[in-house]
């Protein structure tokens, strides 16, 4: 009997998997090896590792956290998952059924993307989410915004911090009037047209096409497509979740707990700011809420 299994080996697992392995408690995590940031070849806003390829990152939090002898890094996808706190079964693709008092969810999340030509070969480079992880590397240069959702509006704003020539492309939605004019005010053009393909050269893009033909220079697209959980175990529990602008998070409170008792989760699953650093912040709180609740 394990005291936590930890489904999903990444920034968050590996992360409460640490500290669970520093408080001696026996710990199996299983993990596919798909981190979200695969696509980046480089990871920012990281304390101490600023830059460092996330495969890097992962790969010296596997060996470190390997050095706790209680804990058990296994590669394999769950698949079911039942039981009750201090009796929950984990079955895996791979045919193994491990049991665990506690169990943390951290399976992360996947991007659907959408069916641009380019799109998805400038994911992560050029096509980027999130200025704080990747726009000082295309500060200054000719930045849009592919319009999802109401949330996009926000977008031209903040990213004001890094460029002043900002195009929003509506991709066939309307705005209202008064929010057209704010952005007008601001300086951002607004092209209301679908974008029909992305040019760029090994995911470095140049620029994009319309549907009408027409052209724009772009040095980076900002994109927000919609993701999902990467596992449906939180469905298989009947968790409870919560919508967000991009997807569905799952609902947690203190200390990462979600609404089942002995069932804590981390990382992207449960919030809607996704970074290295919040996943790591979440791991190790679930992992505490987790002890926590072992030791009444
Ligand atoms: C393109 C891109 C670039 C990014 N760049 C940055 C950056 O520069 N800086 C930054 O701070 N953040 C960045 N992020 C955000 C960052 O990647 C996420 O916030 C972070 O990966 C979340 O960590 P996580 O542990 O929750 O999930 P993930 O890292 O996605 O890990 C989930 C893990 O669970 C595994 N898994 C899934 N299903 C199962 C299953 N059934 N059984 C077992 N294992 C399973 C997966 O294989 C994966 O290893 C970026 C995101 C993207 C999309």
């Amino acid at each position: 009997m394990q005291d936590v299994i930890i489904i999903g080996g990444s920034f968050a697992g590996l992360t409460a998997a640490m500290q669970l392995g520093r408080a001696r408690r026996q710990v199996t995590v299983l993990d596919t090896g798909l981190n979200r940031n695969r696509y980046a070849e480089h990871a920012h806003n990281i304390f101490g590792f600023d830059g460092t390829p996330p495969g890097d990152l992962l790969k010296a939090a596997r060996a470190q956290v390997a050095q706790y002898p209680t804990v058990k890094q296994v590669s394999g996808r769950a698949i079911g998952i039942s039981g009750e706190p201090d009796n929950f079964i984990v079955t895996t693709a791979e045919g193994e059924t491990i049991s665990g008092r506690r169990i943390i969810l951290s399976y992360g999340i996947v991007d659907e993307f959408p069916a641009i030509p380019g799109f998805a070969e400038s994911w992560g480079k050029t096509v980027i989410h999130c200025p704080f992880c990747h726009g000082y590397e295309v500060a200054g240069t000719r930045w849009g915004l592919l319009y999802s959702s109401p949330m996009s509006l926000h977008g031209p704003v903040l990213y004001a911090n890094w460029t002043d020539d900002i195009t929003l492309i509506l991709d066939g939605n309307d705005i209202i009037d008064e929010e057209r004019s704010k952005l007008e005010k601001r300086g951002v053009r607004i092209v209301d047209g679908k974008l029909a393909s992305i040019q760029h050269d090994g995911g470095r893009i140049s620029g994009v096409t319309m549907e009408d033909g027409s052209q724009i220079g772009l040095e980076a697209l900002y994109a927000h497509p919609r993701n999902r959980p990467s596992a449906d175990l939180h469905l298989q529990l009947g968790l409870e979740t919560k919508e967000t602008p991009t997807g569905i998070m799952l609902a947690i409170g203190d200390m990462q707990a979600t609404s089942k008792p002995g069932i804590f989760a981390a990382g992207d699953l449960t919030t809607g700011m996704h970074s290295v650093t919040f996943a790591n912040n979440s791991g190790s709180l679930a992992a505490m809420g987790a002890l926590q609740s072992m030791m009444v």
